[in-house]
């Protein structure tokens, strides 16, 4: 008896399962916003309120020892790995190099489909301002929606992986990239754009119907040129706070992360970038808080107008985007419920504000940071210190270009209260005594912030990192735990306890979210560069980890990047799967390689040349290959490379293009003169390498 109802109850749940697992989730509105499904993970953040925290808690803080590796998959066309998977019933979507996007059945671990926009020749040779890494993708309503490097938005079939609509969002003629996610939002999808640093950018945000690919509305962060009439009174209201001629650098503000959709008020917050130059003097002549730079701006979601937006950085002239994750949150402050908007920019303050009417609630340090002694809670304002702006030419800042945080994202537990932040702790030297604030022309396709940056390499330790556990109520450091280099990954936090982040030294790793306590590490033997996602297949709990060193501070972090020993080529590339009991033994890991340079005693290295070479360096070289030649294994260092002492083999991959393939572009912009000096800058630093004990 007893035993013919248990078969009749397991008959009658294996039913249910079946249905369940049969059910498609349509990723839309309602799923997007619902905090407590927790088997998927269906937006950048899991969520649209971007906390990155999942109520799963089958692995907890108590069995995460017992944490293993389940399965994994090579990836051996891939370098540079940042995005954050999306899972939807069962099929885990993510984006790698060049934009490649990838299907994979999480219960036969195999490759459904995958879908290559071909970004390296739709780039072509605007490839001298690519990135090769991107943040991620979006779903909804059964497609995946990808931004290319080259600017385009395109919509993918999620069953069959076949491109539906595809939209250029950039004018080519425009030195821009995309390395963002686009977001999702009421039939529409949203999209920005970076590259403030290569020519005169006026930033700008689009959102297109989902469906079509039909542009919807456009919203500029800066103003443009007076005498063209302003698109309306918010451009006319901006124009104010700005002086000189910006429109001829484009002014900035570019949004290339940071995009929060706000579903109780339908408003889309816009995180937005730096100045374009970075140096005001450059830039607005006469001063001015020149918005929308360095702000969030929130938006009609509907209508792309202007609500309301609050300037982190008024005045900006040390690449303090506020480009960072823009997290929503109930907090009870002062006993009242605020719906709240919380946002750590490169800054170094932790902003909360009252999302309903922008007002800024609160602004601590959560690093140190001494280009505003505190932020004035009366004015809303940032209290400045003397010296900051470089006035006298040259100045050491904290934070620097980096910032205290940058893209890695941090996550929020409604549990423990807690923000749980990659902080990054880093001066800057800021300079610009060789860029001539009077006589500075916007570049070209060429690297050029109106701040003397990469052409000199810092020290290893430079800079530390933490990651550090923030109380957005309070403003106060809860715990921290010390980090390894500079460019850690950003986190997930689970309703089991877990803090759970990727390092630069390879290892994953998690903490216990209310104490801090390390309570597991596995080293995967590549820096990770990704954020960790967390799902269920058929009522079981995995963790997936994309293992592949990128962004920023891998190409422009010289020393403080290289000293994990990513060397480009050296590592491979994976998307590793855990879970509890996971037994599975990964292939033996590669050590880490070290860049040898050259010596070469037959090459006389002339000192102009080697000067002059620095400069070419820093505008079309440095931001792959890094400051003084010291990559940091996002590309090759050419200081260990045989093609520089190879004038015939560098003038193919250089004039020719013989690398293009690759992603390594043709510059027309570099003559033979310029290339000869960088051949000698470059042998010049090979050799103080040499020298070092
Ligand atoms: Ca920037």
């Amino acid at each position: 008896m007893k035993h013919t109802i248990t078969a009749a109850c397991a008959a009658l749940l294996l039913g249910s399962m079946t249905t369940l697992a049969n059910a498609e989730t349509q990723v839309d509105d309602k799923s997007l916003a619902d905090e407590k499904q927790s088997e998927n993970w269906l937006g950048y953040g899991r969520t649209q309120s971007q906390q990155r925290y999942s109520p799963l808690e089958q692995i907890n803080a108590g069995n995460v020892a017992k944490l293993g590796v389940d399965w994994s998959l090579e990836l051996p066309n891939d370098r540079s790995l940042t995005g954050t998977p999306l899972i939807v019933d069962g099929v885990m979507y993510f984006n790698g190099s060049f934009n490649v996007v990838r299907a994979v059945d999480l219960r036969t671990h195999k490759v459904l489909w995958e879908y290559n926009p071909k970004s390296v020749d739709h780039a072509g040779d605007r490839a001298t301002i690519m990135w090769d890494w991107n943040r991620g993708i979006a779903f909804w309503k059964g497609r995946v929606y990808l931004a290319t490097v080259d600017g385009r938005l395109i919509a993918v079939d999620a069953k069959t992986g076949k491109e539906v609509w595809s939209v250029a969002t950039i004018d080519p003629k425009n030195a821009l990239f995309i390395s963002g996610a686009p977001a999702v939002f009421r039939d529409k999808v949203i999209i920005g754009n970076g590259g403030t640093e290569w020519g005169p950018a006026r930033g700008y945000v689009t959102a297109y119907d989902t469906a079509t690919g039909k542009q919807m509305w456009r919203f500029y962060t800066v103003p443009g040129n007076p005498a063209d009439g302003f698109e309306d009174e918010t451009q006319a209201m901006a124009a104010k706070t700005w002086t000189g001629e910006w429109w001829k650098h484009g002014g900035g503000g570019t949004s290339w992360h940071g995009l929060t959709y706000d579903p109780e008020f339908n408003r889309i917050y816009i995180g937005t970038g730096n100045g374009s130059p970075w140096n005001q003097k450059m830039r607005s002549t006469g001063g001015g808080d020149n918005l929308f730079l360095c702000s969030i701006v929130a938006l009609d979601a509907n209508t792309g107008k202007y609500v309301w937006h609050y300037q982190t950085t008024p005045g900006e002239t040390w690449d303090y985007n506020s480009n960072m994750d823009i997290v929503l949150a109930d907090l009870t402050l002062a006993g009242k419920p605020v719906k709240a908007l919380m946002h750590a920019p490169k800054n170094g303050f932790f902003y909360v504000i009252d999302r309903a009417t922008g007002k800024l609630i609160s602004a601590e340090k959560f690093a140190h940071a001494d280009w505003a002694e505190k932020i004035d809670m009366a004015t809303g304002r940032p209290v400045e210190r003397k010296g900051a702006r470089y006035e006298d030419g040259e100045e050491l800042v904290w934070p620097g270009p980096f910032g205290s945080h940058n893209w890695p994202a941090m996550s929020y537990h409604p549990g423990t209260g807690l923000v749980y932040i990659p902080v990054i702790e880093m001066a800057g030297m800021f300079s610009d005594k060789y860029t001539k604030p009077k006589a500075w022309q916007s570049p070209s396709f060429k690297f050029d912030p109106g701040v003397d940056f990469l052409r000199e390499d810092g020290p290893a330790d430079w800079g530390t990192s933490f990651l550090r556990a923030w109380d957005p109520v309070t403003q106060k450091l809860r715990w921290e735990a010390p980090l390894p280099g500079v460019w850690n990954a950003g986190t997930l936090t689970t309703k089991g306890n877990l803090v759970i982040q990727g390092r630069a030294d390879g290892v994953l790793a998690a903490y216990a979210a209310d104490t801090g306590k390390v309570l597991w590490q596995k080293p995967l033997g590549l820096g990770i560069s990704a954020p960790p996602v967390t799902y269920t297949v058929d009522g079981k709990q995995y963790l997936a980890q994309l293992v592949g060193w990128g962004g920023s501070m891998t190409a422009t972090g010289g020393s403080i990047a290289a000293q994990h020993g990513w060397a480009y080529g050296a590592q491979p590339r994976r998307l590793v799967v855990f879970a509890l009991d996971g037994q599975v033994v990964l292939p033996p890991l590669p050590a880490p390689a070290f860049a040898k340079p050259l010596n070469a005693p037959e090459f006389t290295v002339y000192p102009e040349l080697a000067e002059r070479g620095s400069h070419v360096w820093s505008q079309s070289c440095g931001m792959c290959h890094g400051p003084a030649g010291t990559a940091g294994g996002y590309a090759p260092d050419l200081r260990a490379s045989t093609v520089l002492l190879d004038e015939k083999a560098l003038h193919s991959v250089i004039f020719d293009g013989a690398l293009r393939e690759r992603g390594m572009p043709k510059f027309k912009s570099i003559n033979k003169d310029d290339l000869e000096a960088v051949r000698h800058y470059i042998r010049r630093e090979a050799r103080k390498q040499n020298l070092a004990p």
